[in-house]
């Protein structure tokens, strides 16, 4: 299955919040794509406002 940065990006918080250290959740989401982050470093997808978007993000990256 191919991935698209635009579905990772769909579940990522969008805030831009660079608790990840990246500029923006776009990058992060580039990023994760070519397995060169992990979801745990973007924190707020743990905070528990987000675990269904964390959870279906697991999802497909696994399948990836
Ligand atoms: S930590 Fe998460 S929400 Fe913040 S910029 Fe990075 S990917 Fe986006």
């Amino acid at each position: 299955m191919k991935l698209n940065v635009m579905e990772v990006l769909r579940q990522l918080p969008k805030t831009n919040c660079r608790e990840c250290a990246e500029p923006t959740c776009l990058a992060f989401a580039t990023k994760l794509l070519k397995n060169e982050r992990k979801l745990e470093e973007c924190k707020p997808l743990f905070s528990g406002e987000f675990t269904e978007s964390r959870r279906k993000l697991e999802t497909i990256l696994q399948a990836a």
